[in-house]
């Protein structure tokens, strides 16, 4: 029989075996990409550092730049005494990493992360965990070049820069009144020359700040101005009357309710659609946007709908009256031309379907991507002759006119967008105004003339 002395020593044994001596190393889990990571000018790190067994006793964290160690952080945590392991068995350390305060040139460099836990392996040293990451210092900004010439901007309207790049950036782009366009490369033979659709909304006028803007992937960036003269715009003021007539005829086709306790339930519906599905309908169109194809689909003008009326102009500021009082106002962001009912609608130019359906205020919808951000939208049609995924070639018809969404009666209305703002079509009708403001800009790039 075992004698309560020798339980003790058996017990204390196993426990020093087990629980003392365990040999479960530390964890350490840092937020970074899986190959090397960019460091810039101030670089924020996120370490999580865990030891469940006995608990954590040390962490060091150092950047290795050629052969001299930084240190970063040095931690002791607290020990629970001899017998009673650490105290912390969970940490998470933010850093903020500044290369030029530590005297770290750019280049290669190795983050090291150490950490040691409380277990009475390696002579009372603890079990240890190092995490090596390869890591790149780069302080320096990505030069920009513009190549394109001067921009003559619409309020409202289109434009293109074209500029060079000294290294890959994943993002830049144009930005225009604090609207951001994406760059593109793979236009121009020299993969470092991007192209940037762009456009000036049509409430933004004189004055408005466009730049191009590029950040590399260690975070440092660069803003380039160019010379842009940007043209007003008077946009038509029209006011339309909503009678009772048309809210009884228009309103079923959404599935918004008034308040119980609405006077003019009809009215209040229309003002539900015409302010927020108008603006759910928007959030659609940008999601739209995002996945440009990235070449160029389209050639020359633009087509419109042949014979076919103006009904109104992209950017009127329209008022609505609803029993003699303005009850909302809104800015028309497309061309509306009426032909004959069911008419055969025009793709404007070559491009891909992204979108045929029921796009609420603009009833049934195709949208054409003609590449690079640009797009063409046909609303309130009838009926499809398309569907999402088939290139279309200019001319070729997308659908019959008709008078779904909030339209009184069959007319189209054609709406172009860059990226994500909405531009005045009257540009792209205009074969002069391509030739003067793109093609030859594309032109000029392309024969190494500027
Ligand atoms: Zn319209």
């Amino acid at each position: 029989m075992i004698s309560l002395a020798g339980l003790v020593v058996v017990l204390s044994s196993l426990w020093i075996l087990f629980i003392c001596l365990e040999k479960e190393n530390p964890s350490i889990k840092a937020e970074m990409p899986a190959l090397s990571m960019a460091i810039g000018p101030s670089k924020n790190l996120s370490i999580s550092v865990s030891d469940k067994k006995r608990g954590l006793r040390k962490i060091l964290i150092a950047i290795v730049k050629d052969g001299k160690e930084s240190v970063l952080v040095e931690k002791e945590y607290p020990s629970g005494g001899f017998l009673g392991g650490g105290k912390i068995n969970q940490d998470n350390i933010s850093l903020s990493l500044e290369p030029k305060k530590l005297g770290l040139a750019d280049g290669k460099a190795v983050l090291r992360m150490v950490a040691w836990d409380y277990s009475w392996q390696r002579w009372w040293n603890g079990n240890i965990t190092t995490v090596e990451k390869e890591v790149v210092i780069d302080t320096k900004r990505p030069d920009v070049s513009v190549l394109s010439g001067i921009q003559n901007l619409n309020q409202g309207g289109s434009g293109i820069v074209i500029y060079s790049l000294s290294e890959p950036c994943e993002n830049n782009g144009v930005y225009a009144g604090g609207n951001y366009f994406p760059g593109y490369n793979g236009f121009f033979n020299d993969k470092n020359i991007y192209m940037s659709f762009f456009a000036l909304e049509h409430d933004k006028g004189p004055g408005t700040e466009v730049f191009v803007e590029a950040v590399d992937d260690a975070g440092n960036s660069t803003r380039r101005g160019f010379k842009v003269f940007i043209k007003a715009q008077i946009f038509k003021k029209d006011s339309i009357n909503i009678s009772d007539e048309f809210l009884n005829s228009k309103m079923p086709e959404f599935d918004v309710e008034a308040s119980q306790d609405s006077k003019t339930p009809l009215a209040d519906k229309f003002l539900k659609v015409n302010r927020d599905l108008r603006v759910e309908n928007y959030k659609k169109i940008t999601g739209l946007v995002k996945n440009t194809e990235k070449t160029l689909l389209w050639e020359g003008v633009f087509v419109s709908f042949p014979n076919a009326k103006k009904m109104a102009g992209f950017a009127d500021h329209r008022d609505y009256n609803y029993q003699g009082k303005q009850i909302d106002s809104q800015v028309h962001l497309g061309v509306d031309l009426a032909s004959v009912a069911n008419a055969p609608v025009p793709a404007a130019n070559r491009g891909k379907i992204v979108f045929t359906g029921d796009l609420g205020i603009y009833g049934k919808t195709v949208f054409v991507d003609h590449g690079f951000g640009l797009f063409s939208a046909y609303s309130h049609l009838n009926s499809f002759d398309v569907k999402e995924g088939d290139i279309i070639e200019k001319g070729g018809v997308v659908g019959r006119s008709g008078s779904t969404g909030l339209a009184a009666g069959d007319h189209l209305h054609f709406s172009m967008l860059v990226n994500n703002i909405f531009v005045n079509p009257l540009e792209w009708w205009d074969a002069s105004w391509i030739n003067n403001n793109i093609t030859v800009k594309i032109q000029d790039v392309k024969s190494g003339s500027k």
